[in-house]
């Protein structure tokens, strides 16, 4: 009986580990930034980006200066490179610390 109760927990556990929408393991970081299965969120990532992408162009062309120009694109790079580039990591999406 208890061995029965005890497979029945681990699978319970193997099942909760995975996505519930592809057949990825779970985790935060899948959900917040991998996890193509679910439209809603690969849309709301695709409008962040590319919102964040329109902030780095307009704030830019809002200065005259090159130095702030090369400046803010730096700073705007290195935000995105959280989002798409090899920085990539979940916390981004998570919002502000300050919640
Ligand atoms: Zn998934």
């Amino acid at each position: 009986m208890a061995k029965k109760i005890k497979s029945k927990n681990i699978a319970v556990a193997e099942r909760a580990s995975k996505c519930p929408f592809c057949p990825s393991t779970d985790s935060a970081s899948h959900w917040s930034m991998k996890c193509v299965a679910i439209p809603r969120s690969v849309e709301i990532r695709k409008v962040a980006i590319q919102f964040i992408l329109d902030l780095i162009v307009s704030v830019v062309a809002e200065h005259s200066e090159q130095d702030f120009k090369v400046s803010l694109r730096h700073l705007g790079d290195d935000h995105l490179s959280f989002f798409v580039g090899d920085r990539k990591s979940s916390d981004v999406w998570g919002g502000p610390l300050d919640r």
